[in-house]
């Protein structure tokens, strides 16, 4: 029992003292059963029952009272000397439910008729507010914990007040870090300056030059990194001050696309612009040389020859030139053959560590299998010596150039953030310097025709636009990273070409399956002749080569039984494989043929060769002994 309430026993007209004394408050006093003895002028206006009416009653029949908790608790509560404090529900004499904040406490709790005193307040339209506020928050946070967008609101001198989850996650820093200090931290100069007079000045004379709708900005992380924002600012009145509402969009990644998509049309039109031009000026080459070749024989004067053989030699620098410049505008001839550039790679390395030189280490790694490429070969490894020649010119004192292969998927997101490049499968051939690097100036003109840092004579500022070009027309993506002082990674996905069925892989592991036959293998590349009977010999096949159409037709004029003819479609020499076929027929009729070609798709004088007679290089020793038993048999 609390000490301020008076003991022992107090008479029942100190009761009535206290109902008058606060008759104009709703006060109720009733026996430990409810049973109503004293009802104020208030609760008659709360309730609108009179007092004869209510006194006598029990109160919370009458009022058909709803607790939050059991009735026992709370009277145990009561009498144990303590206040009991509580929202309830009373009904009106009308019937209308009010929410009531109620104020029990026990009086002369010792005596023999101890009372309970309860203090009640209309609290129902409060209530009903404080309800509505909270579900409009909760509503409030909801959405701005859904939107991508970083919300930020600042008092009038700066200071931030809330810091949203999308924006500790932007900024890098959690709310607590921010809330209470200035909003400059959030940006770097000259915004960081300008943003207190902005705010000072437009607090003064409300002239609005931070308030409104996507103002592009820069914003600043905690790792001190800068990037592009869009910032929205609302503004709102407040008790007598002001807050402003600022929304942050990050425009890093619209903006990389914007500057991809622009460099990517700068480099059409200017590749265009070129392609046109050397095309026509190589026309015009072949004219002069061709005109000055013919002059060569009506010449005997030895210094008019001299000045010829001068003229000659431009021409064929000229021709070299506009050779370049067709390659970056993506109009030279190709000869596209799916090859696999793991093996390119390691087959050219030698090649590359001379021109490298001794004081640049060349590593080469290939990650995984299958880095079929639909790609022109000789121009591949063009291109890859004009990287390393610049990763050289790169690195005058040394260091190190890895070429990496890999095969890559890149999927709809990845092709989003660059305009020109498509999704799907690549072979990605990734070629990093530990050179000198680029500056953001150069690494934004580096692809262009014509641009070099190197001295007259040392760069032409072809190379790089040359790969571009090609890689470009290859169907291929280009991509640069380049950081001053440290080194510069090219990498180059060019189109893969489908893996054959992994059942034919599976089959490859397999040993030929044998046969006795006698083979002519035609084939104008030696390695790949090598293999070829190395594999047919290996496999029991009796085997003859030839390098050339006319090889194959003296070895079949000889006499030689044969059964089938394995050659290649294009072949040096002036004979196809096509030509070469229908001669050999006319030899020996019933002769067996079955082609193989790097093209996709072979077609011999416009006609189709059933597939049962042709393999695309590269196969598999699976796919060949296939092929040569649905011959054969
Ligand atoms: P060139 O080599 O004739 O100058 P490129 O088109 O090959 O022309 O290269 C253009 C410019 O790009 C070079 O002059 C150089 O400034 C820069 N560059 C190219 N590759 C690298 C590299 N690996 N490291 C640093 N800078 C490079
Ligand atoms: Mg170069």
């Amino acid at each position: 029992m609390p000490d301020d309430v008076t003991k022992p026993s107090v008479p029942s007209q100190d009761l009535d003292v206290i109902a008058r004394v606060f008759d104009d408050a709703s006060v109720i006093i009733h026996s430990v059963d409810g049973i109503i003895s004293h009802w104020t002028h208030g609760s008659e206006r709360l309730y609108g029952w009179n007092r004869a009416e209510a006194v006598g009653k029990v109160v919370h029949k009458l009022l058909r009272t709803k607790f939050p908790r059991a009735i026992d608790d709370i009277r145990k509560e009561v009498y144990a000397g303590r206040t009991w404090e509580g929202d309830i529900v009373h009904h009106h004499k009308s019937g209308r439910p009010m929410t009531i904040a109620t104020r029990w406490v026990i009086f002369d709790a010792a005596s023999a008729t101890p009372v309970v005193i309860q203090t009640n307040t209309d609290v129902t339209e409060t209530r009903k507010v404080q309800e509505d506020l909270a579900g409009r928050e909760a509503h409030l946070t909801s959405i701005l914990a859904t939107v991508p967008d970083s919300m930020v609101v600042i008092d009038e001198t700066g200071n931030v007040i809330s810091f949203s989850s999308a924006a500790e996650k932007l900024f890098g820093y959690s709310s607590r870090e921010v809330i209470g200090r200035n909003v400059r931290m959030l940006m770097p100069s000259p915004y960081r300056e300008e943003h207190d007079r902005y705010l000072a000045e437009y607090v003064r004379t409300g002239k609005a030059k931070i308030i409104g709708f996507g103002r592009v900005v820069k914003g600043r992380k905690k790792d001190g990194a800068i990037f592009p924002i869009e910032l929205s600012v609302g503004e709102t009145q407040w008790d007598d001050s002001r807050i402003f509402t600022g929304f942050i969009r990050d425009l890093t990644s619209r903006q990389r696309i914007e500057d991809e998509l622009r460099q990517a049309q700068k480099m059409e039109a200017v590749g265009q612009l070129t392609g046109g031009l050397a095309h026509d000026f190589n026309n015009l080459l072949t004219v002069i040389s061709g005109n000055l070749e013919m002059l060569e024989g009506l010449l005997h004067d030895s210094r008019q020859l001299e000045l010829l053989h001068e003229a000659m030699e431009a021409t064929d620098d000229g021709a070299k030139l506009t050779g370049q410049l067709l390659a970056f505008g993506r109009r030279q001839p190709l000869k596209p053959e799916s090859i696999d550039v793991g093996s390119l790679v390691s087959g050219f390395s030698e090649l590359l560590r001379r021109s490298l030189g001794e004081a640049v280490e060349l590593r080469t790694t290939i990650k995984g299998s299958n880095h079929i490429a639909l790609v022109d070969k000789t121009l591949l490894q063009n291109a890859l010596l004009n990287l390393a020649l610049n990763a050289r010119d790169a690195m005058p004192a040394g260091g190190s150039l890895t070429l990496d292969i890999s095969r890559v998927s890149l999927d709809r997101d990845y092709a989003q953030m660059y305009p020109e490049l498509l999704p799907g499968d690549y072979v990605l051939i990734s070629v990093t310097d530990t050179g000198k690097g680029m500056s953001e100036e150069v690494k934004a003109r580096a692809f262009e025709p014509f641009f070099t840092t190197k001295g007259v004579g040392a760069g032409t500022g072809l190379g790089l636009s040359m790969v571009y070009g090609f890689v470009k027309q290859i169907g291929g993506h280009i991509q640069l990273y380049s950081e001053e002082g440290k080194g510069t990674t090219i990498r180059i996905y060019l189109p893969s070409v489908a893996e054959v069925g992994s059942e034919s892989r599976r089959g490859a592991i397999k040993a030929l399956s044998r046969g006795t036959e006698r083979i002519l293998v035609v084939e104008d590349d030696d390695r790949v002749r090598r293999v070829v009977v190395a594999r047919l010999t290996n496999a029991g096949y009796c085997v003859f080569e030839a390098s050339d159409a006319a090889g194959a037709l003296e070895m079949l004029s000889s006499g030689e039984p044969i059964d089938l003819l394995f050659t290649d479609i294009i072949m040096p020499g002036g004979m196809t494989g096509d030509e070469l076929a229908r001669s050999s027929l006319l030899l020996r009729p019933g002769l067996k043929v079955l082609y193989t070609s790097g093209y996709t798709e072979p077609s011999i004088a416009n006609r189709a060769i059933p597939t049962v007679n042709w393999l695309r290089k590269p196969y598999t020793a699976h796919e060949l002994e296939i092929r040569l038993r649905q011959l054969l048999d």
